[in-house]
C-alpha cells in the first residue's frame, strides 16, 4: 500500500537511524506486533516494559509509513468537537474520549523526558474560528469545555489579535497540547526494546494468519512462521486489509515544512499548535529547529497517483492560506509531501478484537487526526486485553460500536 508521496521531512531530517534484520528464520513469542511504525512502537514498548515477551515485524524500514509523514501534533482535542461526540455518544462517552486523550497526552510527555531528544515539547494549541458564522458554536465548544474542567480559555477577536497578531473572529486556547518527531520517537522506542531483549525485525511482511484455538501462526513473505499466543495488528491503514468490514474512508492529507524562521517572526507560533473550524482544517506549528509544518488541504479520497501529481500545488495553496494569516512571514517550502490518512465517521479509532478473527487478534487502529495520542491509549487498551482485563475505553474505541 503507497502511504506517502513526496519528501517527508522527519524521514530526511533523520536518515535511517537504524538497521533492524529481516526474519529470516521461525519464531515463537507471547505477542507479535505486525507495523513498525509509531502505534506498532508504543504497544511493543508498553507491552514489554509489562512483562510480555514481544516481536515487532515491519515489512518495510522502520517508521517508514505514515509515521514519517505525520506532522504529530499532540491534542486532547480531536477533530470531532466536544459538542458532536456527545450528541453521538452521549456526555459521560464523550467526556471519557476527551479526558483520557489529555492524560494521554501527559503520558507521552513522562515517555518522551525518559526517551530524550525526540523534538518533543509542549504548547498551546490555538481552535479559531474560521468565519463569523462559526463562532456561535465554537463559544457554545468552549464553555462545554470549560464546564467539565478542561484547560480552556476564550480570546475573542481583539483577544486572538493581541497575542497572536492575525485576524479571527475566536478561539479556544487550550494549555494542554504538544509536539514531537514521530519517526525519532518510533525509532528511539523500538532500539531500546531490541536493548532490553524486545525483538524487531524490518523488511518482514507478514502475508498469511492462522488462528487456532491456542496460539496465531503468522507467515512471512520470507516463508517463515512466527508462532505467538497473541497478535497485535499495527499495520497502520493497511489494517484495514485483514477485515472484512469497512471501518474508515481513506483520504489524502497534504504537508510541507519551511525553511527555519527568525525567532522574533515566529513569535507566538513557536509555542503554539493551530488549527480552525473549517473543514478540511488548516493547521501549522514550528519544529526545534524554528520551521514551520503545515498542514492540510485533504481530498476526499485517496488515490496516490493524483497524491502524487498534487503534492507541489497543495503545498502552494497552503502557504497562500497561511500568509494570508501571517503576512509577514517569508514562507519558503523546503519540503512538501503527502500521506494516507484515514477518518472513522465519529473520529474515534479502533482498538481491540474484531469477530472475524476472535480474542487472539487485537487490531490497533489509530484512526483520525489525533493518531497519535490513540497510539499512546491504544497501548493501555491492548495491554488490558491481552491480560484479560476491563478498560474504560475498551467499549468506546471497539468495533462494536459500529452496531
Ligand atoms: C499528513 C499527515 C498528518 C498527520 N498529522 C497528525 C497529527 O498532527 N497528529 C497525530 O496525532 N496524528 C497525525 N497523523 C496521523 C498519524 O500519523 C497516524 O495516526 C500514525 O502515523 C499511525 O501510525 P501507525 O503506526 O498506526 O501506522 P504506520 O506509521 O503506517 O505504521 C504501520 C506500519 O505497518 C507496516 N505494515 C503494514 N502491513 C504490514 C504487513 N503485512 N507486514 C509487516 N508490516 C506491515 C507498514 O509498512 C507501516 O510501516 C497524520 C497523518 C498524516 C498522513
Amino acid at each position: 500500500m503507497d502511504l506517502k508521496s513526496g519528501y517527508p521531512y522527519w524521514a530526511i531530517s533523520n536518515g535511517l537511524m537504524h538497521a533492524f534484520p529481516p526474519l529470516q528464520r521461525d519464531l515463537q513469542c507471547d505477542v507479535l506486533v505486525i507495523g513498525g511504525g509509531i502505534t506498532g512502537a508504543l504497544i511493543a514498548d508498553h507491552l514489554h516494559h509489562h512483562g510480555h515477551d514481544v516481536a515487532v515485524v515491519e515489512q518495510r524500514d522502520i517508521g517508514w509509513g505514515s509515521t514519517a509523514a505525520s506532522t504529530a501534533l499532540l491534542q486532547y482535542e480531536i477533530d470531532t468537537p466536544l459538542l458532536e461526540l456527545t450528541r453521538r455518544h452521549g456526555l459521560e462517552q464523550a467526556l471519557l474520549a476527551y479526558r483520557s486523550c489529555a492524560e494521554a497526552v501527559v503520558a507521552l510527555q513522562h515517555l518522551a523526558t525518559r526517551l530524550r531528544d525526540i523534538g518533543f515539547q509542549r504548547n498551546d494549541s490555538l481552535y479559531f474560528a474560521s468565519r463569523r458564522r462559526d463562532l456561535k458554536q465554537l463559544i457554545a465548544e468552549y464553555e462545554l469545555r470549560h464546564q467539565h474542567g478542561l484547560p480552556v480559555r476564550w480570546l475573542d477577536a481583539a483577544g486572538v489579535h493581541a497575542e497572536y497578531g492575525f485576524t479571527a473572529p475566536g478561539a479556544i486556547v487550550s494549555s494542554l497540547a504538544a509536539r514531537v518527531d514521530p519517526y525519532r520517537m518510533t525509532y528511539r522506542l523500538l532500539m531500546r526494546l531490541c536493548r532490553r531483549g524486545g525483538q524487531v525485525y524490518d523488511r518482514t511482511c507478514v502475508t498469511g494468519l492462522e488462528v487456532g484455538s491456542r496460539q496465531v501462526r503468522a507467515r512471512t513473505d520470507a516463508g517463515a512462521v512466527i508462532r505467538c499466543k497473541q497478535l497485535v495488528v499495527a499495520a497502520g491503514y493497511a489494517s484495514q486489509h485483514w477485515i472484512r468490514q469497512n471501518v474508515a474512508r481513506n483520504r489524502s492529507s497534504y504537508a510541507l515544512v519551511t525553511d527555519p524562521l527568525p525567532d522574533e517572526l515566529l513569535g507566538p507560533l513557536q509555542r503554539t499548535l493551530l488549527w480552525e473550524t473549517a473543514r478540511p482544517y488548516l493547521y501549522l506549528r514550528a519544529t526545534d529547529d524554528q520551521r514551520l509544518l503545515i498542514g492540510g488541504e485533504d481530498d476526499a479520497i485517496d488515490v496516490p497517483a493524483r497524491r502524487d501529481r498534487r503534492v507541489q500545488h497543495k503545498a502552494h495553496k497552503l502557504v497562500t492560506k497561511t500568509s494570508h494569516l501571517f503576512p509577514w512571514l517569508p514562507l519558503q517550502p523546503a519540503f512538501a509531501w503527502a500521506g494516507t490518512f484515514a477518518e472513522t465517521d465519529d473520529g474515534l479509532p479502533f482498538f481491540g478484537a474484531h469477530p472475524q478473527w476472535g480474542p487472539r487478534v487485537q487490531f490497533a487502529m489509530a484512526y483520525g487526526g489525533n493518531g497519535i495520542t490513540y497510539s499512546m491509549l491504544g497501548a493501555g487498551l491492548v495491554r488490558a486485553a491481552i491480560e484479560r482485563r476491563p478498560h474504560p475505553l475498551a467499549r468506546l474505541f471497539s468495533f462494536q460500536r459500529l452496531g
